[in-house]
This record gives structure tokens, sequence and C-alpha cells, in this order.
């Protein structure tokens, strides 16, 4: 076996053995035993790494290095093999004299005598601790992704699941070994592939997604999530893979839907008073008719079939609208009409309503329709018409105004939730007892009532605000003590001729010629927007913030003021008092008032103050113009 040192071949095979040994030592860890595992062979790396010198490690047994990591049965199994005279390969845990941990790489090679029994054991081993510590901290960052509720899921670009926490393992009922490898549109969707088509054809554009989806679970339950999709590219820009992470919100989404099918029960409740009273009233005159014509068969009975007739349709009309509301909350989106709405509105309040309580409407004519689930306008309508009775214990006056307006910049900018655009405007006014701003700022928190228990919940206008934003509209409130209040509703049109309308040219607006109109207002984003319009489109302006102010501002700058925009409800001094301080100083100065809301006698003093024109708030810059030149000319 030994190579012959006195041959020139021999000599060869020295040389080359010898090569090899200096290019192993320079790579690897290398040991030898003997068959019973005693060290009797280890190079310079093994003692490096080790950490004891040869003359500690030779006559040693090799368990010197163990670590006491591996469980038994794995040790055993690692005898068993190479005692077979195979080879064994796998990952070492060891352990260094001064107790320090590393990883190594191990080739056992049995080297086996004439009857196969070994008779020595090389072990060549590489070391890898910083991979696995690298592995171990991505398993920790991976369990770290397991706490998370949601689910998160890493697919190959042919959506083959690559990474699927313990979230998505929650939520969706597969565990990792079931989904790793599978299409997820089986795992999600029950194989489904719409959604995906619009995902990978969204990200083509974008590298990010973001949709409400519905999914099936492993069990079959639907579920609502909230799903972002995420492209991810390596370092060549080129897709690499999906991250895609799921919110399970089924529950908020019923909650929400408790939340607006308790609402509704509570109106049908405050309603179902009134259609008892309605109820009776209908079936009284029914009964008596009928009783007349069987005391008197020869009577007039078309009379009495005419009688019975007229009420039992009334009552047919009453169910229709009771059915109105106790429709599901299907959410659906169709076209609709208003004016039909306002008017089966009207009727059952008409039929509801006390007699001290004086119930006015006006629908403009060319009414936009918009896009909207009818039951929930409905309910938003009633809502908010019946906080306007509640508010009039004593009577007064509830008046339904439906119109369309274009929204501009100009007028968003009054209010934080408007966006420019053409929008149908419900109004509903009453002159009840209006509200503090404490109260106000309140109104639309759920469970907010200002009523005694059993009179309100405090739902109806947090309902109110969910269905409106829901249809992307937005309310604008405004309300006085004991002056009343205005509700208006905005709701986006559907229909094309209003969208024209809406971006308009601007060409008609009329501008001015360097007048001076002096603005005032305590509220600063009204007072600025104004006075910027106004800047715009060639006017130059003043501006003061109470009638105080305003006062001084016009002593200085007499000469040139040409008219006076004005709020009336300011602190200091309010707008009737300084218009009438301005009067006295030049009966002839140009006023225009403006006004959240504008009651009737508010009208007639105003008038009486000598104010030109009324600017109802908020208002769109092409009506600030037309108003101001109309006042000027
Ligand atoms: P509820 O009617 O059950 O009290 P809402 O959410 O409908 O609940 O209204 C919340 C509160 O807002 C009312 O309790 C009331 O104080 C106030 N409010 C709503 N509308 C008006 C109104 N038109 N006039 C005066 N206060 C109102
Ligand atoms: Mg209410």
């Amino acid at each position: 076996m030994l190579p012959n040192r006195s041959t020139a071949a021999g000599q060869d095979l020295i040389k080359e053995l010898s090569d090899l040994k200096y290019a192993i030592d320079q790579s690897a860890i290398v040991a030898m035993t003997d068959q019973t595992g005693r060290i009797n062979y280890a190079n310079d790396k093994f003692c490096d790494i080790s950490g004891f010198s040869l003359e500690e490690l030779i006559g040693e047994d090799h368990r010197i290095i163990n670590s006491g990591y591996h469980p038994k049965e794995f040790i055993r199994s690692i005898w068993t093999t190479i005692a077979k005279g195979e080879i064994w390969r796998g990952e070492l845990r060891n352990r260094a004299k001064d107790g320090s941990i590393y990883w190594v790489d191990t080739t056992i090679v049995p080297l086996v005598d004439e009857h196969k029994k070994p008779f020595r054991y090389v072990a060549i081993r590489y070391e890898i601790t910083e991979r696995k510590l690298a592995e171990d901290r991505i398993r920790q960052q991976a369990s770290l992704l397991d706490k998370a509720q949601d689910a998160i899921i890493v697919s190959d670009l042919n959506y083959q699941v690559l990474y699927w926490n313990q979230g998505a393992e929650r939520v969706y009922g597969w565990s990792e070994e079931d989904a790793f490898g599978r299409h997820i549109a089986e795992l999600l969707s029950s194989g489904d592939r719409r959604e995906l088509e619009k995902a990978h054809q969204e990200l083509e554009a974008a590298d990010e997604w973001k949709a409400e989806s519905r999914h099936t679970t492993r069990s079959g339950e639907r579920i609502i999530v909230e799903s972002r999709w995420t492209l991810v590219k390596n370092d060549a820009g080129e897709p690499d893979y999906y991250l895609i992470i799921n919110t399970d919100i089924t529950e908020k989404k019923h909650t929400e839907e408790h939340l607006l099918r308790a609402q509704r029960m509570e109106s049908i409740g405050t309603l179902a008073g009134g259609i008892a009273h309605d109820l009776n009233n209908i079936l009284s005159p029914i009964m008596m008719a009928a009783d007349m014509m069987r005391t008197n068969p020869d009577g007039d009975t078309t009379r009495w079939v005419a009688m019975i007739r007229e009420n039992a349709e009334r009552g047919a009309d009453l169910i229709k609208q009771v059915l109105t509301f106790a429709r599901g909350m299907a959410g659906e989106r169709i076209t609709v009409n208003l004016k039909h709405l306002i008017k089966e509105i009207v009727s059952v309040l008409k039929e509801t309503l006390p007699r001290s309580i004086k119930l006015e409407y006006e629908i403009e004519p060319e009414l936009w329709t918009i896009s909207a689930d009818p039951t929930q306008i409905h309910q938003v309508l009633m809502n908010v018409c019946l906080n306007a009775r509640d508010a009039m214990p004593d009577g007064g006056t509830l008046t339904i105004h439906a119109g369309n307006v274009a929204i501009d910049d100009n007028y968003a900018r009054m209010n934080i939730d408007a966006r420019a655009g053409s929008y149908l405007l419900l109004t509903v006014t009453d002159s009840g007892t209006g509200m503090s701003t404490d109260v106000i700022n309140r109104i639309f928190d759920p469970f907010f009532t200002t009523k005694d228990v059993g009179k309100g919940t405090g739902l109806g206008l947090a309902t109110t605000m969910t269905i409106v934003k829901s249809h992307d509209g937005f309310i604008n409130v405004y309300s006085e003590p004991a002056k009343g209040t205005k509700f208006s509703i905005y709701l986006p049109s559907a229909d094309e001729h209003a969208a024209r309308t809406a971006t308009g040219d601007g060409s008609r607006t009329a501008r001015g010629n360097g007048e001076m109109i002096l603005v005032v207002d305590d509220e600063e984003s009204i007072r600025e927007v104004a006075a910027a319009t106004l800047a715009a489109n060639g006017y130059r302006t003043v501006t003061a913030a109470d009638g105080r102010e305003a006062m001084d501002v016009y002593e200085e700058n007499k000469a040139d003021i040409a008219a006076v925009l004005t709020d009336m409800a300011m602190p200091n001094m309010d707008g009737a008092a300084m218009i009438a301080e301005l009067r006295n100083i030049d009966p002839k100065l140009n006023i225009i008032a403006m006004s959240g809301m504008i009651h009737e006698n508010q009208t007639v003093d105003l008038q009486k103050l000598g104010v030109e024109k009324l600017l109802p708030k908020p208002f769109t810059a092409e009506k600030l113009l037309t108003t101001l030149a109309e006042v000027l000319s």
C-alpha cells in the first residue's frame, strides 16, 4: 500500500500526496481517530478552532469537542453510519476549550480493512458558524413575523408560495407545510383567479396594490381582508417576488353593519309610534264604513266603498315606507333620483310630525342623479329630520331643500372634508334649540346623545356620517344656540352634465377693477380664502377678524373701501352691530352679509339694516364674484 520511496514513481507519489495534504490543511479542519474514536491526528486548523494544543488532543477521546447540543439519537446515527463503513455528512455544533461554540460542516470518512471493518476515521470539517448565526437571525426574524396578526405571504413570480407565516395559518387555516409551493389563488380564494389577475395588472403599472378582498378559508368560511401587494425587486431592479400582507377585517366590517342595522331598528322604533297612530286613523274609517254598510245595506254604499278603498291605499303606502327601512344593508349602488326619495320622506314626515311643526320642502328642477344605496340615503335623511323634530319640542319649521352645487377649490378650502366636484346638496334646516360648539364637536361620535335615557341612542349621526362617507360625500353643520340648525349633506353626482358644470370655464365670472373690499370674518380660513379669491380677480382687499377691528380698518381706509363683505356671528362686535355703526357713517356703503344659516327673521332684520345681499356660506368663487359685481354695479 505505501509507496516505495526509493523509486522515481514513489517519489512522485509522495510529492503529490504532500501537496494534497498541504492544500487540505490550508482549507479544511482535519482530524483522524482510531476505530474507538480516540484522536490520533489533528491539523493546525483543528487546533486553532478547538483551542486545544496538539498534545492535549492526541490520545483524547473525540468527544472532547462535543457541545452536548445534539440529541443522543442523532449522535448514535452518526456512529451507526460510519461503523458500517459508510460516509457521514452533516452539520455539527462543537465546543472549543474556552467554552465558545462553533459550527462545522462535517464529513466523516471511515477507512476500512479487508473485512470492511473501519480501522480509522477521517473527519474533514469546514467552519460555518457565521452562516449558522445568520440562519438563526433569519429564523428569529421569521418568528417575529409569526407574531404578527396579519397574514404575511411571499410568493414567487408564478404565485407559488415561498413563505407563509403563522398569521396566515390563523387567518386561512392552512399550515405553512400545506401552503408551501402551492398556488396562491388556491389558498386564498378557492382557486378563483380574478383577483390575482387584477393584482397582476396593477402591479405591472405600479409596484404596489391595495384592495379590500373577499377570501375563503380552508374550512370554507368567507372572510373580508384588507390586502396589500408589493412587487419586490432584486438588486438589479428586476421583479423578484411578491410580498402580500392581508389583514382580516371581517369582524370590523360586521360591527359596522351591526351599527347601521341597530340604528335603523331604532329609527323604525321611533317611527312605529307614529305608524301605530296612523294605522288607527286608517283602520277606524274602514271599520266604520264596513259597519255602516252592514247596518244600512240600502244606503250610499258607493261612498263607503270609496272610503274603504282610499284608506286601504293609504295603509299600503304606509307599509311601503316601513319596508324601505326594513330592507337589509345591501350596500348596493344604483342611480338614484333624490326627488322621489325626498317626496317619500316628506309624506312619511307629514304623517308623523306633530302639528306644531311646519314642514316645508323645495326640490330644484333638473336635479342631478347620484350613485347610491337608496335605503341608506333614506336612513340619512330620516335621521337628520328626526333630530330636527326632536330639537323643536315647542314647534317650529323644518325645511328640506335639494339642489345641485358645483364645488370649486375655493369652497373646498372652507371645509376640510370637501373635495372639488359636482354634488347634490341636501339641506335640512330647523328653527329648534340649536347647539353649542361643544355639542357640535361631538354629534358624530357614536353614542353621543343629549337626550333622555330611552329617547336617544346617539347612533343617528354616527350612522349618517358612515353612510355619507361611504358615498364619498361630506356633511356640513351650522348651528347657533336658540336659533336652529342646518345640516348640509353633499353627495357626489353621478351625472355627466354635472361633471362639465363643475369644471366650468370661469370666463363669465365678473372681475373687479381695483376696488377695495373689506372682508370681515372671525374664521381665518374663510377670511383668507375670500380675500385670496378677490385678490386673484382684480380686487384689492383689507381684512378684519371681528366688528371692532373692522371699524378700525374701515376708519383707516374709508376713502377707498367700495364694499364690505361680513360674517354675522362674531365675537366682540357682531355683524348686526357693526353694520348699524357703518350705516351711521356712510348710509350708501355697499354691504354683503355672509352667513352659515339664514333664518326668515334674520333676512328681514338684515333688510332693515340695509344689507344689499346675502351670501350663504360656504360659497363658490363664482358666487362670491357675481354677488359682488351685482352690488357694485
Ligand atoms: P340621538 O338623536 O339618539 O341623540 P344623534 O346621533 O342623532 O343621536 O344626535 C346626537 C346629538 O346631536 C343629539 O342628542 C343632539 O344633542 C344633537 N343634535 C342632532 N341634531 C340636532 C338638531 N337638529 N338640533 C339640535 N341638536 C341636534
Ligand atoms: Mg338622532
